[in-house]
């Protein structure tokens, strides 16, 4: 163990800062969330201030038994031999659940430093903690800090390299004597290899049955029956199961440990919990959250809102008829594209290809940035103030009332974001079934890359004036989705099962650090414009050659220099070829051209394709004459109201982008499973085209066929399936529900 090669350790509960710090000493911009489970893979950087040292971020837990993934990749890593020191992140706020994992850190014999995080909102309390106290009742130095307010941070990182260098300290606290005698004698049986510093955690490991533990350390069957015999022994004096003994042990020792440090401030209800009354109540928790999110909508997508205003001003100005600034007159961006490939001699197909494939399509992109920007400055601020880990909180009460999991809820929230991170998070979820369902409807809920298309069946459903209340209808048809497919699914044998009990620290609100927040602003914006340059771009290059060449009299060539073609040429094109062969599939939903399906199937590589693709064919069909409304060209590619609701509904629910069905495929883990998530999502979004389609032209147009009576069929079909009783086997064990011969 050199010293010129430090690793460090970040441990701690969910929730409790740990990505905060790793970030303010690393200089990472690594997600910092208020939610569990949003590190679930470990994370490694170097030390800014001495690049020696290795600190690893660590996913939340709350126990070193291994009950989910994330527990397990935790304690693998500790007990694997490659950190020297555990900064063991405590929220000072919070001792008693987080001093319950630090109990068993510190019993791995590692060497351990425990950082108790928040000091800011302990000092606002008014509570005190006798730090010195704490560090001998731990049997590890303990350093106050706050990681968002950046202080203690020095005095830490001394700490833990001197730690390192030091032999992990014998564990100090100890259980009720009984227990303590049994602890003893299995510590005997434990093989001689097994250092003196170890020895008591995995004895403790031992009692309580830990499987992963007798794998470890290969007992002989002599010494694994005795133990057994010890362990069953005690459990008869102490009538309790081994595990609950040890739970019961820790916490009397935890309760020990707090009086001894802790002086409560007399009680007075904190902001917070004024604010918690309001935010998590039973009757008002849901209407709230359901505003909080239409706001967030409206503003980002509203007419007159400064995200619209500034797409506006890009796509007037920028793509449109140029802008004057300063008294001086500049070209708009395509017409000084246009003057350079002019006077650089381009022939007629390379304009083309560059203005009305690349700059309109990823121009059409790149406009919504500033809608883009203020969504996420307003959803990284409800995420970091601590509003969101309520909704998780809110949201489970409803969920579970359907036999869901608030647990479900979280990567739902991360998807509003991005909805690869969003199907990682399903990681958190212990049962195989629940995590199953949620990684096929989570990415319902709309991405940052579905805000272009919802702005855009705005703009063309109701024109741009005061249509900003429908772009959060779309938000909520998301949602809605998840909520209606967890129920019917969960009434399915695939499915069936009770929810699994969900808890979770509700961080006190602040307002979230200016670096913090434009970390994750910048994160998804960048990301937006980088995609734009890359895949975007990549596909308006295929999309034009596909829609400008094409066969015409039974010549193949570049259609629009054939001689005597029709004004609207791109009707002979390959895309228009392949497009058509499979629109018959949207007819019931109203738009079986081979343009809207074109743009549906760009819009697997990349959901921003959907609007790239769309400028694109438009600037094609017209010359290069611009439309200078994206909103109403794209709105006369479609019969009626309903069908471009339909067509919305269909491409915000279908299968996601290329990205997120490969994340989906690697957490499903099996050929069979992704395909039945991706067929579901695209029967699901289907279905809901279908339905919008049929309902309006019968509402509104007052027509009616055999599609009306089609979508009337599948209407009572999830009505059934929503509103019937919980079969009665769906909540029994699961090994009887599985039919024969497939017993785990
Ligand atoms: P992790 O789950 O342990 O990685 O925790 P995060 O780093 O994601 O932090 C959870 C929440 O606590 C975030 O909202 C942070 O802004 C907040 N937080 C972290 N450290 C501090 C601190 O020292 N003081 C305060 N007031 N908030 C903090
Ligand atoms: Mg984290």
């Amino acid at each position: 163990m050199a010293a010129s090669q430090l690793h460090v350790a970040l441990a701690g509960n969910p929730n409790c800062g740990k990505t905060t710090l790793f970030n303010l000493i690393t200089g990472q911009n690594g997600y910092v969330g208020n939610w569990p489970g949003v590190t679930v893979e470990k994370k490694e950087a170097k030390l800014t201030s001495d690049k020696s040292v290795t600190v690893t971020d660590l996913p939340g837990i709350y126990s070193l038994s291994p009950y989910s993934p994330e527990e397990r990749v935790s304690r693998d890593y500790l007990m694997g031999g490659e950190p020297d020191v555990v900064i063991q992140v405590i929220d000072a706020t919070n001792l008693e659940r987080n001093l319950y994992l630090a109990l068993q850190v510190v019993e791995t014999g590692l060497p351990v430093v425990a950082a108790l995080n928040m000091a800011d909102l302990v000092e606002k309390s008014g509570d005190k903690i006798d730090v010195r106290a704490l560090s001998r009742s731990l049997g590890c130095p303990v350093v106050m800090i706050s990681a968002l307010r950046n202080t203690g941070i020095d005095e830490l990182i001394a700490e833990a390299k001197r730690a390192a260098t030091t032999e992990g300290g014998a564990t100090e606290h100890r259980f009720d004597s009984a227990i303590e005698g049994v602890l003893d004698q299995i510590e005997g049986c434990l093989p001689g290899s097994v250092p003196a510093s170890r020895r008591r955690y995995w004895s403790v490991k031992l009692f309580e049955r830990d499987a992963d533990a007798v794998r470890a350390l290969k007992l002989t069957d002599a010494n694994a029956r005795k133990v057994e015999q010890l362990v069953a022994q005690c459990e008869k004096d102490c009538d309790d199961d081994a595990e609950s003994i040890i739970t019961g042990e820790r916490y009397a020792v935890i309760a020990h440990i707090i009086d001894g440090c802790l002086k409560k401030a007399p009680a007075r209800m904190s902001t917070s919990e004024k604010i918690d009354r309001i935010v998590t109540n039973r009757i008002l928790g849901l209407p709230l959250f359901i505003l909080i999110m239409w706001a967030v909508y409206s503003i980002a997508t509203g007419a007159d809102a400064f995200g619209t205003a500034g797409t506006d001003w890009v796509n007037d100005n920028l793509f449109g008829e140029g802008f004057e600034l300063f008294g001086q007159a500049f070209p708009s961006i395509p017409g000084a594209i246009e003057g350079l490939l002019v006077s650089a001699g381009a022939s007629p197909l390379v304009q083309s290809l560059v203005l009305d494939g690349i700059v309109a399509g990823v121009g059409a992109v790149l406009g919504f940035i500033p809608q883009m920007f203020v969504l996420f400055v307003l959803l990284s601020f409800l995420e970091d103030c601590g509003y969101m880990a309520r909704v998780a909180f809110v949201m489970d009460r409803v969920f579970r009332r359907f036999g869901l999991s608030g647990k479900s809820f979280i990567p739902m929230l991360v998807s509003t974001g991005c909805g690869v991170p969003g199907v990682l998070a399903t990681k958190t979820i212990e049962n195989e079934k629940d995590r199953r369902m949620t990684v096929m409807t989570t990415t319902f809920i709309p991405c940052g890359a579905k805000l272009p298309i919802i702005a855009l069946l705005m703009g063309a459903m109701v024109g741009d004036a005061e249509a900003s209340w429908i772009s959060p209808l779309f938000y909520f048809l998301g949602v809605i989705a998840v909520i209606a497919s967890g129920i019917m699914l969960k009434k399915t044998k695939l499915f069936a099962g009770r929810p699994t009990p969900f808890v979770m620290e509700l961080p006190s609100y602040h307002f979230p650090s200016i670096r913090s927040w434009w970390l994750h602003v910048w994160e998804r914006v960048s990301a937006y414009i980088k995609k734009a340059f890359t895949i975007i771009f990549a596909s308006t290059v295929v999309v034009w050659f596909l829609s400008n060449f094409g066969v015409y009299e039974g010549a193949f060539g570049f259609l629009p220099a054939m001689e005597g073609i029709p004004e609207e040429f791109t009707d002979y094109s390959v895309l228009a070829m392949l497009g058509g062969a499979i629109a018959f599939i949207f007819a019931p939903l109203g738009f079986d051209t081979w343009q809207a399906t074109a743009m549906s199937i760009t819009g697997l590589v990349a959901k921003e394709n959907v609007v790239a693709t769309a400028s694109s064919l438009l600037h094609i069909a017209d010359g290069t004459e611009t439309d200078p409304n994206l909103w109403t060209a794209f709105a006369g590619m479609f019969p009626t109201m309903g069908a471009i609701a339909a067509f919305g509904a269909f491409n915000l629910l279908c299968a996601p982008c290329f990205a997120a069905m490969g994340t989906i495929r690697a957490q499903m883990n099996s050929g069979k499973w992704t395909a039945i998530a991706i067929g579901y999502e695209c029967a699901f979004a289907w279905v809901v085209g279908l339905i919008i389609n049929q309902m309006y032209n019968l509402i509104a147009l007052g027509q009616f066929g055999i599609w009306t009576a089609v979508a009337f069929a599948f209407i009572a079909l999830i009505a059934f399936q929503l509103f019937r009783p919980m079969p009665k086997w769906a909540w029994d064990d699961d090994r009887q529900v599985a039919p024969a011969g497939t017993a785990a």
